[in-house]
């Protein structure tokens, strides 16, 4: 996909006939995670797999690996807690982030 590139400040020209939005899904290429202070970690040996994670995030930042596990895109987390509060098995940790 082409990366969208944003001009803060378009003149009537650059916009798209109508106003369109021209491409979805655009807060893809905005990484979104770099100012949390917790990170949520996943314990894979409590985790059911049960979903609820997945559904509850708001950023859509859950993800399903491969193997059936579930998994955090630290790029999109922003480190709200939700999925961690959610889990019925407390299977996620919030842990502080630490500068390096
Ligand atoms: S909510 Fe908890 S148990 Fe369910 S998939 Fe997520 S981490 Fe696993
Ligand atoms: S901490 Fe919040 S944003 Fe990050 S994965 Fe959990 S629910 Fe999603």
């Amino acid at each position: 996909m082409e990366k969208f590139k944003l001009n803060p400040k378009p003149t009537w020209k650059e916009l798209p006939i109508a106003s369109m939005i021209p491409q979805p899904a655009t807060s893809r290429f905005y990484k979104t995670g770099d100012w949390r202070s917790f990170r949520p970690v996943v314990d894979k040996e409590k985790c059911t797999r049960c979903g609820l994670c997945w559904v509850y995030c708001p950023d859509g930042a859950i993800r399903i690996v491969e193997d059936g596990s579930y998994d955090v895109d630290l790029d999109y987390c922003k480190g709200c807690g939700i999925c961690a509060e959610e889990c019925p098995v407390k299977a996620i940790s919030m842990v502080e982030e630490v500068e390096e």
